[in-house]
């Protein structure tokens, strides 16, 4: 491979590892050059208020800027149109809401799941991480969730999903959900369908070697 290649690679691999350690969170306390501002489409004050985060998937970023998101939830409409051939928001890949469970014993993520008195929505961005060391992979009973070889997302086998919900429970973020109609689990694979949905532009997915550049 020739100089100028690895130069590219190293580059980005470099800019992957930079966002790995603040993404996932909001981005509030980091300053972004005027190029990265540009390709995240959002302001400095909109970072400095903590309205824009990122998620990293295998093949770049996914940005959710808070100040543009009006909770339409058409992200989730989307995904399950491309994906499921429906509009079923509940199974969208991507959760526009954060279920907040405010009981005896405090806060806790996911309404559904816990057992307080007061459901809290807290409208946001939430996204499967693409685990490095996923929960969803190591729990699943029959091995039915894999890397896709191309693109690195963790992918569900609907031929060998029994549809246990056991990714759902195991998932940090409950990001996996089992379809109520195929009993087929759901999950991320890094599509884009969300981003192409929102009305606002709210949601981008970057490139890792766009990232190299505007840094
Ligand atoms: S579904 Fe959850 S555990 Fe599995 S890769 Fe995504 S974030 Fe990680
Ligand atoms: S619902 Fe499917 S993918 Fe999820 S743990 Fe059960 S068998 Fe595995």
């Amino acid at each position: 491979m020739s100089k100028e290649g690895n130069k590219g690679i190293f580059d980005k691999e470099y800019s992957r590892r930079q966002f790995l350690k603040i993404s996932g969170k909001g981005l509030a306390g980091v300053t972004l050059t005027a190029a990265m501002l540009s390709l995240f489409g959002c302001t400095q004050k909109e970072v400095d208020e903590g309205l824009v985060a990122t998620t990293p998937l295998p093949t770049g970023l996914l940005v959710a800027n808070r100040a543009k998101c009006v909770g339409c939830q058409r992200c989730e409409t989307n995904c399950s149109l491309a994906n499921d051939g429906k509009a079923m928001p509940y199974i969208g890949r991507l959760k526009m809401r954060d279920n907040l469970n405010v009981g005896e014993e405090g806060v806790a993520e996911d309404y559904r799941h816990g057992d307080g008195i007061y459901g809290v929505w807290n409208f946001g961005p939430t996204t499967c991480k693409q685990c490095k060391d996923p929960k969803c992979v190591a729990a699943c009973p029959v091995e039915a969730i894999f890397a896709d070889p191309a693109t690195g997302a963790r992918t569900i086998d609907k031929e060998k999903c029994v549809g246990c919900g056991t990714c759902t429970n195991m998932c940090p973020w409950h990001m996996p959900v089992v379809d109520p109609e195929t009993k087929k689990s759901t999950k991320c694979i890094t599509c884009g369908a969300c981003v192409a949905g929102c009305p606002t532009g709210a949601l981008s997915i970057v490139d890792w070697k766009d990232i190299a550049v505007a840094m």
